[in-house]
């Protein structure tokens, strides 16, 4: 009998996951959901992530290694970081088009709009931040009152936990010299980076350090190291397999495990969540939509003709399915290179180059997101941004993005940035972070997509890919295989 794919598997998992919420919700079962079911969503999450750290240090050294010449490295290098910061800028772009067009922000009455854009300017006072345009509602006794109820209303909100955390980790980075970024992709001990899943481009940058210098040692020195770095990275690749023979339970345990925390014992209150910030998720998923069905392919089109429509998601799925469940570009490495490899046919050399590197520095979706998410959140304040300041929010979502770890919520944290580059009110997480969670799962899956697409492109650069259609490209995971 033909074995089910896995990707079908996998949502198949992903349905009943969702489903078991809703019926533990409207069963009073939440409780127990979160204490039984959805600890195996975290460690799948954590098995995945413990082998994405290793992966990733011994993909790039051999990557690196194999490609044999300093020169042709340098130009590849040179490709990817172009070709990816292309791709990022196009994608805030799109954010800021639909943003623009759609005008979520605007869709909300006029009158809490108003009352918005007076706790913003108490804020924006509070700060000694001048507010440039439009009027100043402070100047207005009448409003007066209300303002103060409504800033008492948005202290609140700032002592919300979750979000007060993020303030922190992002506070501390705003006391830095603008070089920060730069020094931080430079460990002074590398056993500390290996130690902490957010510290990946300091392991991407010791790896092609390694990597570059393995090639300037004579080669009888050099072999021996090399065979280690591939075997082990084989060892990494297999252990991918067998978590993933499990995955359709764990995704199951995860998306259970997400629907219950959102929706305790009441599921109205999720329909409610989003009935308040749908036009705003609307506007994301389109944007992100257009990015997997339309930007992707028709780049594929223009500079990969090899890879059809079709054959480029059948190859992909795994990785999409696996990137929607879990939320992080960088749990998903893994499979997103054996489905580059084995089902794109590009060559190792260069999948195991430009996709970790990808994965932590490439995040499409995030950016288009944050995009979205600061004009939003003007818009609902009674805030107009000028065509300056939202070329500040292209180049800060291009970095925040760079900077995002490629973990869950990570996009949200960044965008405390971005709206700090543009005098706003970085509080604001809080409005938008009851749907982040969802909307993570979908930029995730542009985020991989993203990462895929490059590589195929500088693959076929270099004459290093090999499509051919696979009757059932999505069953590599096979542990006899
Ligand atoms: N979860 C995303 C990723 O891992 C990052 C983010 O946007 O939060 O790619």
């Amino acid at each position: 009998m033909k074995k089910m794919a896995l990707h079908w598997k996998i949502i198949i998992g992903m349905a009943l996951g969702v489903l078991w919420a809703l019926l533990s919700s409207t069963m009073g079962w939440s409780q127990f959901t979160i204490n039984w079911i959805d600890p195996f969503g975290t460690i799948f999450i954590n098995l995945l992530k413990l082998i994405a750290v290793p992966l990733v240090l011994f993909s790039i050294i051999s990557g690196v290694a194999n490609i044999g010449e300093p020169s042709s490295l340098g130009r590849m290098g040179g490709k990817t970081l172009g070709i990816y910061l292309l791709t990022t800028i196009m994608a805030i772009s799109l954010g800021l088009l639909l943003v623009n067009m759609i005008a979520p922000g605007k869709l909300i009455d006029e009158q809490s709009r108003i009352d918005n854009r007076i706790s913003y300017e108490i804020w924006a006072d509070s700060e000694g931040l001048e507010i440039k345009d439009g009027v100043n509602y402070l100047k207005d006794p009448e409003f007066f009152e209300r303002a103060q109820e409504i800033s008492e209303l948005s202290k609140t909100e700032l002592q919300d936990a979750a979000v007060a955390d993020k303030m922190k980790t992002v506070n501390n980075r705003k006391e830095a010299t603008p070089l920060q970024p730069l020094v931080d992709i430079v460990p002074s001990n590398f056993f500390y980076s290996l130690s902490n899943n957010g510290l990946m481009l300091q392991i991407i940058f010791f790896a092609l350090f390694f990597g570059v210098c393995l090639l300037f040692i004579p080669s009888e020195k050099s072999a021996p190291v090399l065979k280690l770095v591939d075997g082990i990275n084989e060892v990494f690749l297999k252990m991918v397999d067998v978590v993933m023979q499990a995955a359709p339970f764990f995704v199951f345990a995860l998306l259970a495990g997400v629907v219950s925390k959102m929706a305790g014992d009441d599921i109205g209150k999720v329909v409610e969540i989003f009935k308040g910030l749908s036009w705003y998720s609307l506007t994301v998923l389109i944007g992100l939509l257009l990015m997997i069905f339309v930007v992707y392919p028709i780049i594929l089109k223009f500079f990969v003709k090899k890879i059809p429509y079709t054959g480029f998601f059948k190859s992909m799925s795994p990785a999409q399915t696996l990137a929607f469940s879990t939320s992080s570009s960088a749990a998903t490495l893994p499979v997103t290179m054996e489905c580059v490899e084995q089902n794109l046919g590009v060559n190792k050399k260069i999948s195991s180059f430009v996709l970790p590197i990808g994965a932590t520095v490439n995040m499409d979706g995030t950016s288009l997101y944050q995009a979205v998410a600061v004009i939003f959140l003007a818009q609902m304040h009674m805030i107009d941004l000028t065509i300056g300041q939202q070329i500040t929010v292209v180049l800060t979502a291009t970095l925040a993005s760079i900077g995002s770890a490629a973990v869950p919520s990570a996009g949200l944290v960044m965008l405390i940035i971005v709206l700090n580059s543009v005098g706003l009110n970085p509080a604001w997480i809080a409005i938008i972070f009851p749907v982040d969670r969802i909307l993570d799962m979908f930029r995730t899956v542009v985020n991989v997509t993203g990462d895929a697409t490059v590589c195929s492109i500088i693959a076929d650069g270099e004459n290093m890919l090999e499509y051919r259609e696979h009757e059932n490209p999505t069953e590599t995971f096979d542990l006899d295989s």
